[in-house]
């Protein structure tokens, strides 16, 4: 196997990560060898940083805190009460996995799978810190063992296969772990004909750190997907800022339901890299939740309070 460099751009990466690429975004496939490559924490978060810095995620600590969405200052614990959603302009903040799982499913129903699986580093990969020593890292301060839970659990008393991926460990990223993981979740879901959720909160897409083992988890899901929706299951995708890359051009995009969180960043490449590389000026709006709204990539903006019924409601409407 070829040596993976930190920032290349492999012409590899597009010719793997296109054939499972969910065609509506993709028009700007002439750039998606750098983007997966580099649509990992360091240029996708330089995007993203308008309305999700990284170094501040979720809601800070002390006693009031500024609104990215506003910059008003609003008091913690009533954002907290509102599920992380700022009470003067509906800002949504970063939600934890952990707390996602609470906040959706009923309380006490989470059943984690596969959790046994841990993330070890075949290419000995270093960009600015070994691989191996940036999991240990990430495990630390997240308190999780990668990027994604999955499990099983009940959403208003109904039964479903539920993932959630978390931005704050290196970049919600998809490798080998989150990976196998979903399949095996997804492969659990069309055994026991469970509705599955899933949302994500992946600015990283595919785990450059893991090189072609990370591009190849793009089509084993959306294969297990592509299993799935023959056996007849619902899935709904829930996409959340951000959702970026190879997680954007496989799974996240592949929902019978897509919903969105309002204001969302959604796309493949970052905006920044789309424009630096065709030169011209973005539509206003570009990527985000309400643009791909009207253009047909998304089915239906979903704020955090309703989630929870509308997923519920999407299930009985569905009949499953
Ligand atoms: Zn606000």
């Amino acid at each position: 196997m070829a040596t993976v460099e930190s920032q290349s751009s492999s012409p590899a990466d597009a010719k793997n990560g296109n054939p499972v690429a969910h065609p509506a975004n993709m028009a700007v496939s002439a750039v998606v060898g750098s983007a997966v490559a580099e649509g990992t924490a360091e240029t996708v978060s330089a995007d993203s940083a308008a309305n999700h810095s990284p170094k501040k995620r979720g809601v800070p600590e002390g006693l009031w805190l500024k609104c990215p969405g506003c910059s008003a200052s609003v008091y913690r614990k009533e954002v907290e009460g509102r599920l992380n959603v700022c009470p003067k302009c509906e800002y949504h903040f970063y939600v934890s996995a952990t707390d996602r799982v609470a906040q959706v499913l009923d309380d006490g129903t989470f059943e984690m799978m596969n959790d046994q699986l841990r993330p070890t580093d075949p290419l000995q990969f270093a960009d600015r810190r070994p691989y191996s020593q940036r999991l240990v890292a990430e495990q630390k301060r997240t308190g999780l063992t990668d990027a994604v839970l999955t499990g099983t659990g009940m959403i208003r008393a109904r039964r479903v296969a539920f993932a959630v991926t978390d931005s704050a460990f290196i970049m919600g990223s998809m490798g080998s772990v989150v990976g196998e993981r979903l399949a095996r979740l997804i492969e659990h879901a069309t055994k026991h004909n469970l509705p599955l959720i899933i949302i994500s909160g992946s600015g990283g897409g595919a785990r450059m750190h893991e090189g072609i083992l990370s591009l190849m988890q793009m089509a084993k899901v959306s294969a297990a997907l592509a299993r799935y929706h023959s056996a007849g299951g619902l899935y709904i995708s829930v996409l959340t800022n951000p959702t970026m890359g190879g997680v954007a051009a496989s799974f996240a995009s592949l929902g019978d339901l897509v919903f969105a969180e309002p204001k969302a960043l959604i796309g493949f490449a970052g905006p920044r890299t789309i424009k630096a590389t065709i030169g011209i000026e973005l539509p206003e709006g570009f990527q985000t939740s309400e643009f791909l709204l009207e253009h047909g990539y998304i089915d239906r903006i979903v704020t955090r309070q309703n989630l929870k019924s509308e997923i519920a409601r999407a299930i009985d409407y569905c009949g499953k």
